[in-house]
């Protein structure tokens, strides 16, 4: 039976269709492969002279003797530069910015084509850290609003390169999806009095029908509104807006969280493409008040997204998601899994 349901924090409906051919069921097409010898994120074919914004050294085994473990460069063809000045303009009704913003590529290993779920834990913990080392510099610049960080794994999801990667854009503006979960966060924490999603970590510990995985510091669930099916979403357990205050510990706990999340995946649906997008507060503007409350109502969190299936045109006329498998069925095909290993 379907039903219609809503996200008790962005306040988004979805509908839960299991009993219909509602979706587009996808092919998986993440073992494509681009040919390393002139894949630019591999170690020997750096296009110099790049600015490198970050690099660590390589100090893991596993990863051969390359010279590093992990880059940060500026995205060869960005879709907003950073050396561009912030224009704002109004043309009548319409409003315009020029096209600033920054577009950098983090590559995650030297490794031309590991998918994520095949990392050592020690090389995503480098990820980890590269992602807060990154939001925490790009905060300092004012005329940034948003930073977003996501990775594509596999065609069907964006990627372009099979070598592992992932992307941070930074846009002097929110991103209305963005602001809709803030003003949902927010509306959330005025009528409660506390944090949405620290509420929902809660509930869902105790209900545990939606609980993937859950170490020390992180719980991975099935949303009750998931818009994609076995769309999992991983919470810190310690309530925080802002990624950039992630602790060393916390790395650690992320890292296994999410790889246990991936390796789950993989098995039970066949190693799927997949997104996985940072969800963390945007960088408040002390003159604009109605964002002051985000260190409250705000938390940061990952979502992690299987591309099984297509938007069709409902969901784009609508912004309302057609979800073929039920969240609790999912969590526990996923845990099933889990238990038996296959
Ligand atoms: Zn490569
Ligand atoms: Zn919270």
């Amino acid at each position: 039976m379907s039903e219609l349901r809503k996200d008790p924090i962005s306040g988004h409906w979805v509908v839960i269709s299991p009993d219909q051919e509602a979706a587009v069921v996808l092919t998986t097409d993440v073992r494509f492969i681009t040919p390393q010898e002139t894949c630019p994120f591999c170690p020997g074919n750096e296009i110099g002279p790049v600015h490198e914004i970050l690099a660590y050294p390589n100090h893991l085994p596993e990863n051969n003797g390359a010279p590093w473990a992990l880059r940060v460069i500026p995205n060869r063809l960005p879709i907003l530069q950073i050396e561009r000045s912030l224009e704002r303009e109004g043309l009548g009704m319409y409003d315009r910015i020029s096209g600033f913003g920054a577009h950098e590529i983090i590559i995650e290993s030297p490794h031309h084509d590991l998918l994520l779920h095949d990392f050592p834990n020690s090389q995503l913990e480098l990820v980890l850290s590269a992602w807060k080392e990154r939001l925490n510099d790009l905060k300092n610049d004012l005329r940034m609003r948003y930073l977003s960080i996501f990775r594509n794994q596999g065609r069907r999801s964006g990627a372009r390169l099979s070598h592992p990667y992932s992307q941070l854009i930074a846009t002097p503006a929110i991103p209305a999806g963005v602001r809709q979960e803030l003003t949902g966060a927010r509306q959330y924490f005025e009528y409660k009095d506390r944090c949405g999603y620290c509420d929902l970590i809660d509930q869902e510990c105790e209900d545990k029908v939606r609980l993937v995985y859950q170490n020390r510091g992180f719980i991975a669930m099935c949303p009750f509104a998931s818009r994609n099916a076995f769309e999992v979403w991983i919470l810190p357990r310690v309530h925080s807006h802002d990624y950039g205050t992630i602790s060393p510990d916390q790395i650690l706990d992320l890292a296994d969280a999410l790889l246990a999340v991936n390796r789950v995946l993989a098995i039970a649906l066949s190693e799927p493409d997949i997104n996985v997008i940072l969800k963390s507060a945007p960088i408040p503007k002390p003159r604009r008040d109605r964002w002051l409350t985000l260190e409250e109502d705000y938390h940061w969190h990952l979502e992690v997204i299987p591309r099984i299936t297509r938007p069709t045109g409902y969901e784009w006329a609508t912004g309302m998601f057609v979800n073929p498998t039920p969240p609790e069925e999912a969590a526990d095909y996923l845990r099933d899994v889990q238990a038996n290993g296959r």
